[in-house]
């Protein structure tokens, strides 16, 4: 998601294999669990922070993977100290190695595939929650006051099992969603170049970072004025920043 570059293999990194993708886990991945769970004093939520991170991101990103090896595309998964990647790996053709082409339709499923793999995931938690006895409320807590944002718990239940659902749908949800705003290089901002690309080959893709440019800047003042988030004002500043930097230096077509 975030970085346009996997890092080096470190003697540190965690290396896995599942459901026949290579997965490498860089040490700096860590952090980010420990990020959220910073203002937490306890150590029960910071490591459920670290586990819930950590869950989300291998399934988002093995939601592009499993949409790649649909379309015939073999890839690797790496996560790293800004998110995760999908990384397509070039397959054996003939006796050269070539990546699959893929169609700007096929790009954009892979690209929904992610957030979409995190939706379903919060669709089966819900749906667990509601077939233990718990309580679902779809409509109870509003995002921002505009999207309206699932809420599950158990009322009896301990209180880390409904911290570990409310996590789980939280990030599943809202980074979901807001990884799919046309900002690059966001699951959107792909997905928001390869539509563009289809009325416009020949500006399309300068267009669609203009448009990074914008609706990240204007996602960063509203962070900044409307809730009053510093976080998401720097990371979409930066995004933003880093289109405009993309555009410049590409040579006037
Ligand atoms: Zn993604």
């Amino acid at each position: 998601m975030l970085l346009l570059q996997a890092p080096p293999p470190t003697r540190f990194d965690l290396n896995f294999t599942l459901f026949g993708f290579p997965i490498q886990v860089h040490p700096l991945f860590w952090v980010i669990g420990l990020l959220f769970g910073a203002s937490s004093t306890n150590l029960i939520s910071i490591l459920l922070w670290v586990f819930t991170i950590f869950i989300s991101i291998l399934i988002h990103e093995l939601g592009h993977a499993l949409a790649m090896r649909y379309y015939g595309q073999s890839s690797r998964i790496v996560l790293h100290g800004a998110g995760g990647v999908t990384i397509p790996e070039s397959v054996a053709w003939g006796s050269r190695y070539a990546n699959v082409a893929l169609t700007p339709n096929q790009q954009i499923l892979i690209s929904f595939a992610g957030p979409g793999a995190g939706f379903l995931l919060a669709l089966l938690i819900m749906l667990s929650v509601a077939f233990t006895g718990g309580v679902v409320v779809p409509n109870a807590a509003y995002l921002f006051g505009i999207v309206p944002f699932p809420y599950a718990h158990y009322p009896n239940g301990s209180a880390l099992i409904n911290s570990l659902v409310m996590t789980f749908l939280w990030v599943n949800v809202f980074w979901g969603l807001v990884n799919l705003l046309p900002v690059y290089p966001l699951d959107g901002g792909h997905i928001a170049r390869y539509i563009i690309l289809q009325f416009d080959p020949w500006n399309g893709l300068q267009k669609s970072l203009w448009l990074s440019v914008y609706v990240g800047a204007a996602i960063a003042l509203l962070s900044l004025i409307v809730l009053s988030s510093t976080y998401m004002a720097l990371l979409f500043g930066l995004l933003a920043f880093q289109s405009y930097q993309i555009l410049q230096s590409r040579s006037p077509l």
